[in-house]
């Protein structure tokens, strides 16, 4: 299982990011990555292996950028590398994606953007979400909201994603199908994270997103949007101040993955047959 978190707000991103993921490590992962937004311009670091390899590749006099996201990868297509591990970018470096899931079709769409142009860097299904996003910026001229909101429309599969702009990262915006996303809800900062627990150091405060939705964060809002309409979503308050809240009833993580599975298998099968319920 991977792992998803996105920070908006004032304080240095690369605390709640590393932090976060450290959180999710219990599920498991072959590689780490991250990507801030810093004047003007995205800094990616990703190292296959162990978050400390991540954290060990990242230059001691770190600028304190203010927002970011993180991820763990399990890799279903392209094996553990450092290039494979997320966030994937476009060509330009507009734009960073982290993604949990498999897209389906992404044959097809990388044929549409190697058409196009578009040079590939990595033996990943996610590199063409990246790609997708650019194109549909360029050639519809939309900012980034709009721009996921099309590119989702074209993807066949399971898929949580974030993704940062670096012409306004301080805006994250994110979508789910198939696989889990919350917002967790701070004062004066937001975060996006594929399980709470992974936030629980930061708020307590969480929206869970449902299938379909696209949501947009900033550090004081949040805005959410599922078959072209803005929709709200319950706030639930989570305490996780120890390790049994984190676990649920369970007696250990294993346990609750187990648990989990049916209620994943669901998600991913609807996600692919439509609407049908199961
Ligand atoms: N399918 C993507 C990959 O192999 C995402 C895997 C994941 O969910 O971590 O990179």
């Amino acid at each position: 299982m991977c792992g998803i978190v996105g920070y908006t707000g004032p304080q240095s991103a690369i605390t709640p990011l590393i932090e976060g993921l450290r959180r999710l490590e219990y599920r498991g992962y072959d590689s780490a990555g991250i990507a801030l937004g810093t004047n003007g311009a995205l800094f990616i670091e990703k190292r296959a292996g162990k978050l400390t390899n991540l954290e060990g590749s990242l230059p001691a006099n770190m600028p304190v950028v203010h927002s970011g996201i993180g991820h763990t990868r399990w890799a279903t297509h392209g094996g553990p590398t450092d290039r494979n591990a997320h966030p994937h970018t476009d060509n330009e470096g507009k734009l960073a994606v982290i993604h949990n899931g498999i897209i389906e079709n992404y044959p097809e769409l990388k044929g549409v953007l190697l058409r196009k142009g578009y040079a590939f860097e990595s033996d990943t299904d996610t590199e063409v979400i990246a790609h997708l996003i650019h194109a549909i910026t360029i050639e519809k001229n939309l900012r980034l909201l709009d721009a996921v909101k099309a590119a989702v429309a074209q993807l066949h599969g399971a898929y949580g994603i974030a993704v940062i702009d670096k012409s306004d990262p301080t805006c994250l915006v994110c979508a789910r199908s198939g696989s889990p996303l919350v917002i967790g809800v701070g004062i004066g900062e937001n975060f996006i994270a594929s399980d709470p627990a992974a936030l629980g150091q930061v708020t307590d405060r969480f929206m869970y997103l449902e299938e379909g939705d696209i949501a947009q964060i900033t550090l004081t809002s949040w805005r959410i949007w599922n078959n072209g309409k803005e929709v709200s979503r319950e706030m639930n308050q989570i305490r996780q101040d120890n390790d049994e809240v984190m676990k649920g009833k369970y007696r250990h993580y294993m346990q609750k993955e187990i648990h989990e599975q049916p209620a994943v298998l669901r998600n991913t099968l609807q996600s692919r047959i439509g609407k049908t319920r199961l």
